[in-house]
């Protein structure tokens, strides 16, 4: 096809995708984010979040027919796609299926408080409808962590809902930041988020550290002093103690991060062993460091070594 006959989907900003959806189809569904007010994101700061219309998704996925009509995956646009209505989700799942037939799983970013305003009919409808493996900004099993953040939910909240998400079958891939609690707390953020993932279950972990970009809360506390980093050695201990704690076979662990002080990946509990000694060596690599704290580069927050 000549390529003046495609029309370009309808993006709005910036659009962002966790690293394993990368085959996926981007389908937005939404502008922004509906919560928007985490205290160390800026993803969506400068935009108005609204539902996007039926009519425009309809003409996205008749585009996608056109060009990835074999596709089997898709993942919904933007920030907390799950916050819309079930009904409202559960009819973009239709046309998605309608449109392109070979569509398994339909996946987004989702919240802790988006599964609250879903009965357990509407999570197991999502489900049967291929909507599963949500990927989910958990963070922390700590309140006092989730308060600070700003997620808008406890650790009782993000226990209850996540269970409910998993008996509905609907799976789900965990975010989690190393050091959110900041120094001093990491022993006691390693074990209290190792026991909410313990229970709940995760098939996916994927790691990172705590670190912000200018325009966010976060950011005027880490320049003024309010907050301050882990050091290198708090950061390795946290991560030791919290693999050491995880039970969660079948599991994949994914720490490939630029913001992470280790970058490995691999699976729970078969690699237990082998990813903890990546974090010994990480630490012997940094022997004469671990009293420091990182240096980062804006963007992703990658640390200079
Ligand atoms: S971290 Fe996620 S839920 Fe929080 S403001 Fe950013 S996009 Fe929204």
């Amino acid at each position: 096809m000549p390529a003046a006959c495609v029309r370009a989907m309808k993006y709005t900003g910036m659009i962002f995708r966790p690293p394993f959806e990368a085959r996926s189809l981007l389908l937005q569904v939404t502008v922004g984010c509906s919560h928007n007010k985490c205290t160390f994101c800026t993803m969506y700061r400068d935009l108005e979040f609204e539902p996007e219309e039926l009519s425009q998704i309809e003409e996205d996925l008749k585009e996608a027919q056109e060009f990835v009509p074999d596709i089997t995956r898709v993942f919904l646009e933007n920030g907390d796609a799950f916050c819309l209505e079930a009904a409202r989700l559960a009819q973009i799942a239709e046309m998605v299926h309608a449109y392109l037939p070979k569509v398994e799983t339909i996946t987004m970013y989702a919240s802790v408080k988006n599964i609250r305003n879903k009965s357990d009919d509407d999570l197991k409808r999502l489900r049967d409808l291929g909507i599963n493996e949500l990927n989910i900004g958990v963070e922390s099993g700590l309140d006092e962590t989730l308060s600070f953040l700003n997620k808008g939910y406890t650790a009782e909240q993000a226990y209850t809902e996540l269970g409910r998400l998993k008996a509905a079958g609907i799976d789900f891939d965990a975010n989690i930041i190393f050091g959110s609690a900041g120094p001093g707390k990491s022993e006691e953020n390693a074990r209290a988020t190792a026991a909410l993932l313990n229970e709940t279950k995760p098939y996916l972990i994927f790691t990172g550290t705590i670190h912000a970009d200018e325009g966010c809360p976060l950011y005027d506390e880490m320049k003024s002093g309010r907050f301050k980093e882990c050091t290198f050695g708090e950061y390795l201990d946290e991560e030791k103690l919290f693999l050491s704690l995880l039970d969660l076979p079948g599991c994949y662990y994914f720490g490939l991060h630029p913001a992470n002080v280790v970058r490995m990946h691999g699976f729970l509990n078969r690699d237990k062993e082998r990813l903890l000694a990546e974090v010994e060596k990480v630490r012997a690599a940094l022997s004469d460091r671990l009293d420091e704290r990182p240096v980062r580069v804006s963007g992703e927050g990658g640390i200079i070594f």
